[in-house]
């Protein structure tokens, strides 16, 4: 296993961490009073060209793998930006993947040239309130009548889904009832968010305030045959071949944002004289910022190694699972630390790191939780009977 960065992936994270030297720790504090969506840090990183760098070159992307789109996720987070600025891209990067593994070339040609030039925005519609992680019990409905499907039902922490007009929906097409296996029936669609047929509600929540996440009730919008991704009845399995990427991508979002934490806490550890002398002189605070160190590289080695995996078309289920556990875990120590070690100052907003702390929760929470995770490895690495 080779852990060595390319001269070119440096590149990269070199090329990510100057665009995002020009928004200050301030601008995403902002962003996070005000909630106003961060338009132009998603602008300078889309002008830079990076919206495509895991997309095919015939479509107008770079061709680059989950390595480098990890490589560049993690930059984002790293600079301050945390999940406000990851999240406002997040989905530009890898989100699309179904379309480019299992899309007809007209559809292809379609959808991600708009989607790589920043033109169309897109939100992911898979969790639902009655369904949670069991995605096979999910209730929005898509029934098809002539040539179009009419769906129905309501979706649940769709991020997002107030700029977007577009959406990667997963809705039932054969209840469940009718079908062989229960991962059988969901079909996968990519297309408008018909505002006409779709209520959306934000989520007011514990942080990221800047990007919205909400519930969609989706009151029977037409979407053109056209818009279904492959087959109908499959669109679980093409979710399933997105998700390892996803967890890699938050993984390394959740390292990214535990480094800069920790490095708050560092300088403010070096800084702050208390009992004459600086607090990090302390053991009581200088061994636990070295052991967040120690969890956070370690962490991101398990990134890395499951992206390297997923490039070479490698399994990598358990490793972008471990990935993604470890790197939040590590991610919300480090963050937790550096509210400790900034004492009174870490509660107050202008040392940023307590919104690092709400931020954190996310990878913790999404895009599977710890239990599922748990669940995984148990059955599949240890081959324990399943649990669930
Ligand atoms: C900020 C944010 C943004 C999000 N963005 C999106 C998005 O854009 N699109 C989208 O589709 N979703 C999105 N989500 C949803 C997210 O993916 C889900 O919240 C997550 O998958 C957990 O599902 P749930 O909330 O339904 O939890 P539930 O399924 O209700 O689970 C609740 C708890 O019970 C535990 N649990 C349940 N069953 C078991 C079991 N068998 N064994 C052990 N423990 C179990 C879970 O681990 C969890 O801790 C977002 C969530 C957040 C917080």
């Amino acid at each position: 296993m080779n852990i060595e960065f390319t001269a070119e992936q440096l590149a990269i994270k070199d090329a990510i961490e100057r665009i995002c030297a020009d928004f200050s720790a301030d601008y995403w504090l902002e962003t996070d009073q005000s909630g106003v969506f961060p338009q132009e840090f998603v602008n300078a990183i889309c002008e830079g060209g990076w919206f495509g760098i895991a997309m095919p070159e015939e479509f107008g992307g770079s061709g680059m793998g989950i390595t480098e789109a990890s490589i560049l996720c993690q930059a984002i987070a790293q600079s301050g930006a945390g999940y406000t600025g990851a999240s406002s891209v997040h989905l530009n990067l890898f989100g699309l993947n179904p379309i480019v593994v299992f899309g007809s070339e007209e559809q292809k040609q379609r959808w991600l040239p708009p989607m790589i030039e920043g033109k169309d925005v897109s939100c992911f519609g898979v969790t639902e309130p009655n369904a949670g992680l069991d995605t096979t019990s999910l209730q929005v409905k898509a029934e098809k009548k002539g040539d179009a499907y009419i769906i129905s039902g309501q979706k649940h922490w769709t991020s997002m889904a107030q700029r977007a007009n577009k959406v990667l929906l997963l809705a039932r097409t054969t209840s469940k009832d009718e079908v062989k296996r229960k991962t059988d029936g969901l079909s996968l669609f990519y297309t408008d968010l018909n505002r006409d047929h779709a209520e959306i509600r934000e989520i007011e929540k514990m942080g990221r305030k800047a990007v919205d996440s909400n519930a969609v009730f989706y009151d029977n919008m037409p979407v053109p045959v056209e818009d279904l991704i492959g087959e109908e009845g499959k669109g679980f399995h093409y979710i399933l071949h997105g998700l390892n990427p996803e967890r890699i991508l938050i993984a390394a979002e959740a390292v990214g944002l535990g480094r800069v934490a920790l490095e708050r806490a560092v300088d403010y550890a070096k800084d702050r004289e208390v009992f004459n002398r600086p607090i990090g002189m302390n053991q009581g605070i200088q061994h636990p910022l070295a052991k967040n160190w120690m969890e956070l590289e370690a962490a991101n080695l398990m990134v890395f190694n499951a992206a390297t995996k997923y490039d070479a078309g490698e399994e990598c289920g358990a490793e972008a699972n471990a990935a993604k556990y470890l790197a939040a875990e590590a991610g919300y120590r480090a963050c937790e630390q550096a509210v400790m070690t900034h004492g009174g100052m870490g509660y107050a907003k202008e040392y940023h790191v307590e919104r690092y702390m709400r931020e954190i929760m996310i990878p913790r929470i999404a895009p599977v939780s710890r239990e599922m995770i748990f669940n995984f490895i148990g059955e599949k690495v240890l081959g324990l009977p399943r649990s669930f």
